[in-house]
C-alpha cells in the first residue's frame, strides 16, 4: 500500500515538473518577445514619433508669427502701404515663413511615410494616410495663403479692404488647420508612448513570474537531490540490515518473500559482487599458493635462506653475466666440528645454531650478494660484481661475526671458509670444486680460517 501510494506521488510529482517546466517555456519565450516588441516601438518612437511631433510643433510656432505679423498689418491698417519699409519687411518675412514652412511639411511628410513602412500595429494605415493628407492640405493652403498675400502687397492700399478680409480668414483657417495637425499628431504618439508603458509593466510581470519559477525549481530540484539521497541511504541501511542478519543467521539463508521485483537488478548488482569477490579471493588464493610453491622451490625449510636449486639457477646466471664484463667470487663456508654440537647438545640445538648463522649472515651481507644453504652445515655466499681480494675481505668479515656470536642457549661456533673467484671455462661444478678445496685446505691448517684461491 505504502509503495503504490509512494508511485502515485511519485508519478504526480513528475507530471507536475512536467507541466511547471512547459508554464515556464511559455513564459520565457512571451517574455522574449515582449522584449523584442518594446525593443521595436522605442525604434519607432525614436525614429518616428519623436521627429513628427517636433517637426509640428515647429510648423505651429511658424504659424504663431504669422499670425502675429498679420496683427502687426491689421493694426497699421492703411498707412502700411505708405511705409514701403514695413511692407517690404511683412514680404520679405512672409515669403521666409512660406518657406520654411514648405520644409518642414516636407520633413513631416517624410517621417509619416517612414512610419508607414514600418506597419506599427496600433496605428492603423489609415491614421497615417489621414496625417499625411492633413499635412498636404496645409502646404496646399500655406501656398495658396502667401500667393494671395504677395498679390495683396503688391496692389497697394486700393485693394487692402477687399483683399484684407480674405488673407485673414485664410489665415484663420490655417491656424486651426495647423493645431488640428498638432493635435493628431499627439494622439498618434500619445497611443505609441501608453501602448511602451503597459508593454513595459507586462515585462515587469513576466520577469516577477520568472523570478519565482526559478525560486520553485530550485526549491524542487533541492527537494529532488534530498529525496534521492534518502532513498540511496535507506536501500544502503537495508542493505546493511540484511548482511547483518544473514551473518546472525549464519549467512545460509535469504527469504525470497522480501525480494520486490524492482530490486531485481539489486539482487544482480550484488550477484556480480559477489561473483567478483569469490573470483577474486580465488585468484588471491591462487597467487599465494604459487609464492608458497616457489618458496618451496627456491627455499630451505629450516634456515629460509635459498636451496641447493636456487644456487644452481642463480650461479649458472652469474657465469652468463660474466661474458658481458661482472665477474663474481663465492664463500664455501662450513661450520667446525658441528658434529660434536649434535652430539653433545642434541640435534635441535644444531638446528638453532644453523638457523641463528643463516640470520647473522643475511643480515650482514649487502642486498645484491646471496646466501644458499647447500645441505649439513655447508653454505655458500655469491658475491656478485666482486674480485676474489673483494670476496676474501668479506668473507673474513663473515668468519669474525660468526666466531663473535653469542646466544644464552646456543653454543659458541667458529666456520672454515674456502673463497675463490670464478674463472674463464669454468663448469659450475669446477668452481665449487675448487672452493671446497679451498674449504678442506682450511679446515687442515687448523680451521676458523679462510683459504682464499
Ligand atoms: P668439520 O666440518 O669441522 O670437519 O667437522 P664436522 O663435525 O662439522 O663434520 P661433518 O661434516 O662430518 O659433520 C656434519 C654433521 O652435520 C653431520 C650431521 O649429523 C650434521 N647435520 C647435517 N644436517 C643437519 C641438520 O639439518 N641439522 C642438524 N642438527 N645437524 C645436521
Ligand atoms: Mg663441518
Ligand atoms: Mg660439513
Amino acid at each position: 500500500m505504502k509503495q503504490l501510494l509512494d508511485k502515485s506521488m511519485s508519478r504526480s510529482i513528475n507530471s507536475f515538473s512536467f507541466f511547471f517546466l512547459l508554464m515556464l517555456f511559455i513564459v520565457i519565450v512571451y517574455s522574449a518577445y515582449t522584449i523584442n516588441e518594446i525593443g521595436r516601438h522605442l525604434h519607432e518612437v525614436v525614429e518616428v514619433d519623436l521627429p513628427l511631433s517636433e517637426v509640428i510643433a515647429d510648423a505651429e510656432m511658424l504659424q504663431l508669427k504669422q499670425h502675429l505679423l498679420m496683427e502687426v498689418i491689421r493694426s497699421e491698417g492703411v498707412e502700411f502701404f505708405e511705409n514701403d519699409a514695413l511692407r517690404k519687411e511683412s514680404l520679405d518675412g512672409l515669403n521666409e515663413y512660406n518657406e520654411h514652412f514648405s520644409l518642414l511639411l516636407e520633413k513631416a511628410k517624410g517621417t509619416v511615410q517612414k512610419g508607414l513602412t514600418m506597419r506599427r500595429s496600433e496605428i492603423s494605415e489609415a491614421d497615417h494616410k489621414e496625417l499625411l493628407a492633413l499635412i498636404q492640405n496645409l502646404h496646399h493652403d500655406r501656398n495658396h495663403f502667401n500667393e494671395l498675400a504677395n498679390h495683396f502687397f503688391e496692389q497697394g492700399h486700393k485693394t487692402f479692404i477687399s483683399h484684407w478680409q480674405e488673407l485673414e480668414r485664410k489665415d484663420q483657417e490655417l491656424d486651426e488647420q495647423a493645431y488640428q495637425l498638432l493635435k493628431d499628431v499627439n494622439r498618434l504618439t500619445s497611443k505609441v508612448s501608453s501602448e511602451v508603458i503597459s508593454q513595459g509593466r507586462e515585462f515587469l510581470i513576466v520577469n516577477m513570474v520568472l523570478v519565482v519559477a526559478a525560486l520553485f525549481i530550485g526549491l524542487y530540484l533541492a527537494y529532488d537531490i534530498l529525496r534521492m539521497f534518502r532513498q540511496k541511504m535507506a536501500r544502503v541501511r537495508n542493505h546493511v540490515d540484511l548482511l547483518k542478519r544473514s551473518i546472525e543467521d549464519g549467512g545460509s539463508r535469504s527469504n525470497p518473500k522480501e525480494k520486490r521485483f524492482g530490486e531485481s537488478f539489486t539482487d544482480l548488482e550484488e550477484g556480480l559482487k559477489s561473483l567478483v569477490v569469490k573470483h577474486s579471493k580465488k585468484m588471491r588464493d591462487q597467487y599465494e599458493l604459487e609464492k608458497e610453491l616457489i618458496e618451496l622451490a627456491t627455499k630451505d625449510k629450516l634456515t629460509g635462506v635459498f636451496n641447493r636449486h636456487k644456487w644452481d639457477e642463480q650461479a649458472r646466471q652469474s657465469m652468463n653475466f660474466v661474458k658481458l664484463g661482472h665477474p663474481f667470487s663465492i664463500a664455501l663456508i662450513d661450520v667446525d666440528h658441528f658434529k660434536q654440537i649434535n652430539d653433545t647438545l642434541g640435534h635441535d640445538i644444531g638446528d638453532l645454531v644453523l638457523q641463528q648463522l643463516a640470520t647473522q649472515i643475511e643480515q650482514s651481507i649487502s642486498e645484491t650478494d646471496m646466501l644458499f644453504r647447500l645441505g649439513g652445515e655447508e653454505f655458500v655466499v655469491l658475491f656478485k660484481d666482486t674480485r676474489v681480494h673483494d670476496a676474501e675481505h668479506a668473507a673474513e668479515r663473515l668468519r669474525l661475526l660468526l666466531q663473535d656470536m653469542r646466544h644464552e642457549e646456543l653454543p659458541n661456533i667458529t666456520v672454515s671458509i674456502g673463497v675463490t673467484e670464478y674463472q674463464d671455462g669454468d663448469e659450475l661444478s669446477a668452481i665449487v670444486k675448487r672452493a671446497d678445496t679451498l674449504l678442506y685446505q682450511a679446515k687442515n691448517a687448523g680451521r676458523n680460517q679462510l683459504a682464499v684461491g
